[in-house]
């Protein structure tokens, strides 16, 4: 049977899934949906034995119904291959009484990966599938880890050009060099002078500018977009879901159909969102714990029923994180709304022109799933020096920021048999200046970044990512800089259009 996606703000607009795969947003600025969640009816016992291919093809073929299993076949083995580090792909560790989803294995080294080393392949087979002739002009703002993992992704992929937008002060110094270092023809980085919302608001208004795009198609182009709000990002997510369960059932660590509560480092909601549709595929998940920095506007959200971005936006040493708009959670507010687009589409115009929205108390009560809460600076620091003082592995600042969370929620709960699993969302090695102050209390901030690399790699036992040694020394390509107004026009340079 095939599956159709509905936009979250126009009930009209309706699409197969490879549709809404090349148009990333929907007409009205709304979001795709599945209409339905299909349902997980393999046993466990099955799932068990399979490969990371073998779950991605089990469950991917249930939301991508206009793909063929060739096709869907030949993207999973074209994105999950060597460029992972270890076959598993998506290892799990326990530590220091919960099991670490290490999701940071492929090329970039941040869980983004794990969508973007197949969007390209879905993207470009369902162009073919829609007999696209336009080239495709990936537009991407970035907070760090999308850029350089779709850049990676996308680079000389035939028939894409690609495009990224990330904050010129708000990413990590290794961020930064692994985006200005990309190479490929078709690849473009540019840093503004403006925060990530900044950055990823200019996206959406070109995304959604009609003339734009009577421009764009008039020189042979059409956007499509890799940000997670892309249905061809969401869905592999809730592959790894479904795998880290049934390998912690086939290691013995849990009965068959045991709950266990999933903590996420949230900042554009997209991994936790998958993380909830994997439930409502029927994996036994008990809490989806939401764990923001110091960001915390989805803590706030979840205790008090109001979505309120207006506040100072805070640099934390989670930059991943650093969101105050999280656009996934359009398709929670849709699914709790009753799947009512126009409800929905209110919400969101009061976001755009006020900052703010208050569910309703009947919304409210559908959010038991989740826990939200947050951990300071301080807190993420603290946590990282303990896990390693404790148990000697060392945990990224975000992965960091969700065991701080975790460890409240026990406080807070009780909750303390129900197993964990913490989504490990980067390497230490991608922010190793903030790891190893954390560890050391800054005595080594003298240190530049390669030197702290090899003195977390002495510490941690942990062998340098291919990822790091890279851009060691590679060359910068890129060097544009602009401000947040001129998104525009920089794009239209790029494609050579008139103004
Ligand atoms: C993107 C990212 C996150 C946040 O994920 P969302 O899907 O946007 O909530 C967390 N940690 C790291 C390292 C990331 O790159």
């Amino acid at each position: 049977m095939e599956l159709l996606y509905k936009s979250t703000r126009n009930a009209d607009e309706k699409v197969t899934a490879s549709q809404a795969i090349l148009k990333g947003l929907a007409d009205g600025g709304g979001l795709f949906v599945p209409e339905e969640i299909p349902s997980l009816d393999t046993d466990l016992d099955d799932l068990a034995k399979m490969t990371y291919q073998e779950t991605a093809y089990l469950v991917m073929s249930k939301f991508l119904t206009d793909f063929t299993e060739e096709e869907l076949k030949s993207c999973i083995a074209s994105a999950y291959d060597s460029k992972f580090d270890t076959e598993e792909i998506a290892p799990l560790v326990s530590a220091g009484g919960a099991y670490y989803l290490e999701l940071f294995h492929g090329a970039t080294i941040a869980f983004k990966d794990m969508a973007l080393s197949i969007l390209p392949h879905l993207l470009i087979t369902a162009a073919k599938k829609n007999h696209v002739t336009n080239e495709i002009v990936i537009l991407t703002a970035t907070s760090g880890d999308t850029g350089k993992a779709a850049l990676a992704g996308f680079a000389d992929v035939e028939g894409t050009k690609i495009i990224v937008f990330y904050p010129k002060h708000g990413v990590s110094p290794i961020q930064e060099k692994q985006m200005v270092t990309q190479k490929g023809e078709n690849t473009f980085v540019i840093g503004i002078h403006g925060n990530f919302d900044q950055a990823q608001s200019g996206v959406k208004k070109m995304f959604s500018d009609a003339s734009l795009a009577k421009a764009m198609g008039d020189a042979g182009y059409q956007f499509s977009s890799a940000n997670s709000i892309n249905i061809g990002r969401l869905v592999p997510q809730i592959v790894y879901y479904v795998y880290a369960y049934a390998k912690l059932y086939a290691n013995g660590e849990i009965a068959k159909g045991e709950r266990i509560n999933i903590t996420v480092p949230t900042g554009n909601f997209g991994n936790i969102l998958a993380a909830f549709y994997a439930k409502q595929m029927g994996l036994p998940i008990a809490k989806l714990i939401c764990a923001s920095n110091e960001n915390k506007v989805l803590y706030d959200f979840f205790s008090t029923g109001i979505y309120d971005k207006n506040r100072e936006f805070m640099l934390t040493s989670s930059p991943s994180m650093d969101i105050l708009i999280s656009s996934n959670l359009e398709r929670l507010i849709y699914r709790i709304a009753g799947n009512d687009a126009k409800k929905n589409a209110e919400f969101m115009k009061a976001l755009i022109s006020d900052g703010r929205y208050e569910i309703t108390e009947a919304m409210k009560d559908q959010l038991k799933d989740f826990y939200g809460n947050y951990a300071t600076e301080e807190e993420t620091a603290r946590m990282i020096r303990e896990l390693y003082e404790e148990t000697g592995y060392v945990t990224d600042t975000h992965t960091a920021v969700a065991a701080g969370v975790y460890r409240k929620y026990k406080e807070e709960t009780a909750d303390n048999d129900v197993k964990t699993i913490i989504v490990s969302t980067a390497s230490p090695y991608k922010f190793t200046r903030s790891v190893m102050n954390a560890i050391y209390q800054n005595k080594y901030d003298f240190m530049t970044d390669f030197e702290l690399v090899d003195e977390l790699s002495k510490i941690s036992g942990v062998e340098i990512p291919q990822a790091i040694e890279e851009i060691r020394s590679a060359k910068e390509l890129h060097d544009c800089v602009c401000e947040a107004d001129e998104m525009e026009s920089i794009v239209k340079k790029i494609l050579n259009i008139e103004e």
